[in-house]
Order: structure tokens, then C-alpha cells, then sequence
């Protein structure tokens, strides 16, 4: 059975006093966890959060990583950058930067074998519009940016990845994906991965992101092919990141 992944990401929200107080909340209420943690936050506070999180079962991540090791890339940040602070992940990917950002399925692509040449686990982010999804888009869509991802890293990376499915439509809206939903695009994902390689394709942790809440975390993720959650507005609050967490 493959160990589940709780991932917050923070996006451009915290300062140094609201950061402390979240990590502080969100450990005081960590009961032997059974599920992989990270928290992904904005570049500036990696040096504090990495002092805060040092000792306890929760990862560091960050939200977007160069696909350049080093040089005149102004305002880019090199998985080696992110190493020396104890990045364990990277989200790549996010929506966010494909849509105001111009990020391109090979952009991802380039910046997801930087993070595994590295050693930085990155989780690539995928999924469709709304318009995409009524226009019966969605497999092709999240087929294609899972294939630039898969052939730029072949099977030798598939153990070093992790996916996040997020729909475009549920990020940040209060809409989810039902389970059956998710779980329908989870499994082509995974049908992707294992053609690729079957030992190692069952193996890859495949999250669902977009608007997941304390409400609906167990449901989705009971799902087959649903091993955990990349969660947003819900990562800010202690509570409900830690329900979230017990969920999984
Ligand atoms: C996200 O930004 O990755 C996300 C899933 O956000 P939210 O949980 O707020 O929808």
C-alpha cells in the first residue's frame, strides 16, 4: 500500500509571526502521523520554516524550482538553492505559473529532471480548465502534461516524482472533484505510469488538490488511486490542516 502525502501549499500568504504560529499549531497537534507531511511556503521564509519544522515529522517544500542549475536567470531559485535550505520537495507546475506565469508542458518538464538531478522530489502539478472538462477534455489534456513530464524523465524517475492531480475549476473555489471524479482521472494517470514501468508506476504517490477540506479528505482520499492531498486555503489554518492530516 503506498504511504499517503498531506502537502500544504502556502502560495504568496505569511509573514515571519503568522508562519511561527501556524507551524507551532499545526506540531503541538501531530499524534504519531501515519502520513507522509510537507509544507510548501514562499521562498523567503525557507530559512525560518526549515529551523521550524527541523526535529518533527513535517518536510520542507517549496512552490516552483529553476529548470537551470545556476547563472543570469534572474529571480529563479536552483534545487541546489533549495537542498542547502532542506528542501525535500518542490511543487512545479502549479497552475498558477502555467496560466500567469506562460509555464509550458516542456517548461515543467525541464524544471521536474532539474528537481531529480538534484534530489528534490518534485510534485508535478496537471489538470484541465472548466471549459477543458465540458468540452470532454480532460484525459487529453492531463494526458498530454503528464506525457511531457514521463518523457523527459523516463522510468528511471518515475520512483523520484510525486503527481498532484488539480483540477483548474477546484482550486481555490470551494468546487471538488467528487471522488469518482478524481479517482477517474487518478487511475489514467496511473494507467500512464505503470505502462511505463509497472513496479515503479504503482509505487508513485498521486495527490489530489482543489479545495480539499476536513470535510471531504477522507472521502477522496479513499479513493484507489488518491494518495493524498496538495491543499491550499486549507494548509493555512492549523486545525483544519491537521484534520486533514488525520483524514489521510
Ligand atoms: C492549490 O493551490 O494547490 C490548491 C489545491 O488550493 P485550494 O486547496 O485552496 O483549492
Amino acid at each position: 500500500m503506498r504511504r499517503k502525502l498531506v502537502a500544504g501549499n502556502w502560495k504568496m500568504n505569511g509573514g515571519l509571526a503568522a508562519n511561527a504560529e501556524l507551524l507551532a499549531g499545526i506540531k503541538a497537534g501531530l499524534d504519531n502521523p501515519r502520513c507522509d507531511i510537507a509544507v510548501c511556503v514562499p521562498s523567503p521564509y525557507l530559512s525560518q520554516c526549515a529551523k521550524d519544522v527541523a526535529g518533527s515529522a513535517i518536510s520542507l517544500g517549496a512552490q516552483d524550482v529553476s529548470a537551470q542549475d545556476s547563472g543570469a536567470y534572474t529571480g529563479e531559485t536552483s534545487a541546489k538553492m533549495l537542498l542547502e535550505f532542506g528542501c525535500r520537495y518542490a511543487i512545479v507546475g502549479h497552475s498558477e505559473r502555467r496560466s500567469y506565469h506562460g509555464e509550458t508542458d516542456e517548461a515543467v518538464a525541464q524544471k521536474t529532471v532539474r528537481a531529480i538531478a538534484n534530489g528534490v522530489v518534485p510534485i508535478v502539478c496537471v489538470g484541465e480548465t472548466l471549459s477543458e472538462r465540458e468540452a470532454g477534455k480532460t484525459n487529453d489534456v492531463v494526458g498530454r502534461q503528464v506525457d511531457a513530464v514521463l518523457a523527459a524523465i523516463g522510468a528511471d524517475g518515475l520512483g523520484k516524482i510525486v503527481i498532484a492531480y488539480e483540477p483548474v475549476w477546484a482550486i481555490g473555489t470551494g468546487k471538488t472533484a467528487t471522488p469518482e471524479m478524481a479517482q477517474e482521472v487518478h487511475a489514467e494517470i496511473r494507467a500512464k505510469l505503470v505502462k511505463l514501468d509497472a513496479q515503479a508506476g504503482e509505487k508513485v504517490q498521486i495527490l489530489y488538490g482543489g479545495s480539499m477540506k476536513p470535510d471531504n479528505a477522507k472521502a477522496l482520499m479513499s479513493m484507489a488511486d488518491i494518495d493524498g492531498g496538495l491543499i491550499g486555503g486549507a494548509s493555512l489554518k492549523a486545525a483544519d490542516f491537521l484534520a486533514i492530516i488525520a483524514a489521510a
